[in-house]
């Protein structure tokens, strides 16, 4: 279902006013993990000042180990809508068990599916069976394969408003987290009609590789780009080493717009 075989239009994906897939590249900014109210707001305004419609934000963090933040839960979920209703943004944030998501539909807009969850299939059909857009991270050691058979889960029980992000596999590289696989966006494209984000924050783990993979991504013809904001990176409770302060925000969202002048990107 998800093959462009099947269906030869973009898939266009209508998300707080966003049309994601439609041409323009669509932005996702926010934090790694909600913290406090007062932390995704002060994000929510620099969005909200640059004329963008969405934000992320995680309530349940999929931590490598169990004794780090594992995130607000449902009380996360309550700052996201608060600051959705505060801000006008849509929320984006992910879901890590079928348990949550009845309760999670009342508060986002955007079910986000991790990387350590590709290929967690009753998860997968779970979010199928609603009516919420799904965006689907591609798994840390998944193929292209594997990432569009996952979507194809997620499809074949009804749901077709799917977002892949390519957020980099694990390979043998160590100058990065992971290494970004930026051919994988036009694969995406020309196998599926689905549209295709990149996560400029975990595929590369570092902040000074945001800016250039971010207009690689770009150049590449990928639907949006997806980076993590947070007011004071240094304390963060989750990825520090990536995300930006909002001075650098303002200067990466500066440079991305004026790339996209340069090459003439509808915007
Ligand atoms: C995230 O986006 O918050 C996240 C945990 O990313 P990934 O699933 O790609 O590691
Ligand atoms: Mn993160």
């Amino acid at each position: 279902l998800v093959s462009r075989k099947e269906k030869s239009e973009d898939t266009v994906i209508n998300v707080n006013g966003e049309l994601i897939g439609s041409g323009a590249p669509s932005f996702v900014f926010g934090p790694c993990a909600v913290e406090s109210y007062e932390q995704v707001a002060a994000v929510a305004a620099s969005i909200q000042e640059k004329g963008l419609k969405l934000i992320r934000g995680g309530a349940y963090k999929p931590r490598t180990s169990p004794y780090d933040f594992q995130g607000l839960g449902l009380e996360g979920l309550k700052i996201l809508k608060q600051v959705s209703n505060e801000y006008g943004l849509g929320v984006i944030t992910e879901i890590v068990t079928p348990a949550d998501l009845d309760t999670a539909l009342d508060y986002i807009d955007v079910i986000q599916i991790g990387a350590r969850n590709m290929q967690n299939f009753e998860l997968l059909k779970a979010a199928g069976s609603t009516n919420k857009p799904v965006l689907l991270k591609r798994g840390l050691a998944a193929t292209i394969d594997e990432f569009i058979h996952a979507a194809e889960y997620i499809m074949s029980k009804g749901n077709e408003n799917i977002i892949l992000c390519e957020r980099g596999i694990r390979t043998y590289e160590k100058a990065t987290r992971n290494t970004l696989d930026i051919s994988a966006v036009p694969i995406l494209k020309q196998e599926t009609h689905l549209p295709v984000m990149v996560d400029v924050t975990h595929s590369t783990g570092r902040r000074d590789l945001l800016l250039p993979c971010a207009k690689a991504a770009i150049a590449i013809g990928a639907d949006g780009v997806m980076a993590e904001v947070h007011p004071d990176p240094s304390v963060a409770l989750s990825d520090q080493q990536q995300q930006m302060d909002i001075p650098t925000f303002d200067a990466f969202y500066e440079e991305v717009l004026k790339f996209m002048k340069q090459y003439e990107v509808r915007a």
